[in-house]
């Protein structure tokens, strides 16, 4: 697919591990599927990845409270896969 950012037109899908960090406390998810971006880092998680991804980032933020320092990474719903 096209990414999403920059329209780089080849986006290399991967699985790979993925650790968010956010007011000193980690968290590191297995097996995280998606597409990258070579050009600009971008990346775009498939359905399952991107709601645990969702699921421990609310788990971060809820154990960090009062933080606002965020330093996660943005990353954007494969709007391939929820469009029906
Ligand atoms: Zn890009």
């Amino acid at each position: 697919m096209k990414c999403p950012a920059c329209g780089y037109p080849e986006m290399v899908e991967k699985t790979l591990d993925e650790t968010l960090s956010y007011g000193g406390r980690s968290l590191t998810l297995n097996g995280m599927r998606g597409e990258f971006c070579p050009a600009c880092g971008e990346g775009v998680w498939d359905e399952e990845s991107y709601g645990r991804y969702i699921n421990a980032q609310a788990d971060l933020l809820r154990a960090a409270k009062g933080d606002v320092s965020v330093d996660i990474r943005r990353i954007r719903k494969n709007p391939k896969l929820t469009q029906a």
